[in-house]
C-alpha cells in the first residue's frame, strides 16, 4: 500500500474464477476455451456462453490487446479512490478474441488514452493473496 492512499477494494475468488486469480499471481492471464465448440471467454463461467457446455480448459493469453472502452475518473466517489485519480477504467480486447473486463490502465496520461490503443498487461501483485492484472500502453516494436 501506497501511503496517502486508500487501501482498494480486491477481489474475493470464488468457485468460477478462482483459477484466473491463481493463474494472475502467477502472472498468466488465463482465458477459457469451450472443448466442445472452441469460443473463447471471459469473465470466468461454469458454461460456455455460445453453446452451455461445461467442458472448459484454460489457456494463457498473450496479454496484448486494445483499448475496447474506457472512461476516465477524477472523482474519488467517497473515502475508496483517494490518492488513485485520476483513474482509467476499461474493457480490453484481448488478441485471443474476449474482452476483459473491468481492467485500469497505467503508465499513460488520461488525455492520451484512446480506442483502438494497443495495449499489454502488467502486474500489480497488490497483497501477499491478491495480483491484479492491468494494462499499459504497448511498447511499439
Ligand atoms: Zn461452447
Amino acid at each position: 500500500m501506497v501511503e496517502g492512499k486508500a487501501q482498494l477494494r480486491l477481489p474475493m475468488p470464488n468457485l468460477d474464477d478462482k483459477v484466473f486469480w491463481e493463474g494472475c499471481k502467477r502472472h498468466e492471464l488465463l482465458i477459457q476455451r469451450c472443448k466442445d465448440c472452441g469460443a473463447k471467454r471471459f469473465f470466468p463461467a461454469p458454461t460456455c456462453t455460445k453453446c452451455a457446455s461445461g467442458n472448459t480448459e484454460y489457456l494463457k493469453a498473450s496479454g496484448k490487446g486494445e483499448i475496447f472502452s474506457f472512461t476516465t475518473s477524477y472523482n474519488t466517489f467517497g473515502p475508496q479512490l483517494v490518492g488513485h485519480v485520476p483513474i482509467t477504467i476499461m474493457v480490453v480486447k484481448l488478441a485471443e478474441g474476449p474482452l476483459l473486463r473491468w481492467t485500469n490502465l497505467i503508465d499513460c496520461k488520461p488525455e492520451d488514452v484512446r480506442i483502438g490503443m494497443p495495449v499489454e498487461v502488467v502486474w500489480d501483485d497488490v497483497s501477499p493473496d491478491v495480483t491484479l492484472p492491468k494494462f499499459r500502453p504497448a511498447k511499439k516494436k
